[in-house]
């Protein structure tokens, strides 16, 4: 069993840092939440109050932070994983970023002896709890081969999709769909409601066939019960969808649609929703229809 340390417990790092620890791996933890770390000890880890004591000695080190900036900092700091880390320390950024901070933060593991794969996940906190995240993974094939054990005790699906920054840009098209997807569900159930139909029965008939997915499936509840508490914060997938218009901007392609749910997930944040979960999209479409 390996010395692992972990830095970010929140929605999905607390699960998936206690699902390494119940496999047996001598974890360290450190979050600036107090309260994370101490949640996780009481599940059997260590607590650290530093990076720099939670990477010290780690074989592998993994990451669940909110976005860019926070990356940046954990990795690229003085007191960062980069700079106290061992040499040769298998580096697995799991948060959602932009695929160039990716690779610009593997350029300084590799200059400083280490090895470092992106891995963002899907699957939401329920996937985390229950350790069947799909994993997509960019990196040199030795390093995610390295990863693919612990990954296996987070996540079902491990999907190698390219070099460094590839499961970024895979995450990023999730993204795309997940919060197309709620959104057009939530255009979906407003035009029941307003044809009288009994959203329930509708939701039933949808689920049962082309129209069924996995969003359908895991946001009817919030969708019946106008219950908003994350989940996935709409902040967070504001941050994604700044990555996804950037990515194809990047790549040189025109993706209208996003756009369209780009502005849709920002007026969600501009009506106090920032810090509920992406379902609340059907309040934005409530809301504009005066309901
Ligand atoms: P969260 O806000 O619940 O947790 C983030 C944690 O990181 C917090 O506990 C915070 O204190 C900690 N943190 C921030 N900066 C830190 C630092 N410098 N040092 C140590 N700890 C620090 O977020 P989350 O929902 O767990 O999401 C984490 C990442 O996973 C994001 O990139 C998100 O886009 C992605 N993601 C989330 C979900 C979801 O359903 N929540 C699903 C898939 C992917």
């Amino acid at each position: 069993m390996s010395k692992v340390g972990f830095i970010g417990l929140g929605i999905m790092g607390a699960p998936m840092a206690g699902h390494l620890v119940k496999a047996g791996h001598d974890v360290t933890v450190f979050d600036l939440d107090k309260d994370a770390v101490a949640k996780l000890e009481s599940q059997g880890a260590k607590g650290a109050d530093s990076i720099a004591a939670a990477v010290s000695g780690a074989e592998a080190v993994v990451t669940m932070v909110p976005a860019d900036p926070h990356v940046e900092a954990v990795y690229l700091g003085e007191d960062g994983v980069v700079a106290n880390a061992p040499r040769g320390a298998l580096l697995v950024d799991m948060s959602t970023i932009r695929p160039d901070t990716s690779v610009k933060v593997g350029e300084a593991a590799k200059a400083a002896g280490q090895r470092f794969v992106d891995g963002p996940v899907s699957g939401g906190q329920a996937g985390a709890e229950e350790a069947v995240l799909s994993i997509m993974v960019g990196g040199e094939d030795a390093d995610v081969e390295a990863a693919r054990p612990y990954f296996e005790i987070m996540g079902k699906t491990i999907s190698h999709v390219g070099p460094l920054g590839a499961g970024q840009a895979v995450k990023a098209a999730n993204q795309l769909l997940v919060g197309g997807i709620i959104a057009l569900n939530a255009e979906a159930i407003v035009l029941m409601e307003g044809a009288g139909v009994d959203i329930e029965s509708g939701l039933d008939a949808l689920a049962g066939g082309l129209a069924g997915s996995t969003v359908l499936q895991r946001k009817r509840e919030n969708f019946l019960k106008r219950s908003y508490d994350p989940g996935f914060r709409i902040d967070l997938h504001h941050k994604d969808m700044g990555i996804i218009v950037e990515s194809a901007r990047k790549a040189d392609v025109a993706l209208p649609l996003a756009g369209q749910v780009a502005q849709l997930v920002a007026s969600a944040r501009k009506l106090g929703l920032g810090d509920r979960d992406h379902s609340a999209l059907l309040a934005v479409i409530e809301t504009i229809n005066g309901r």
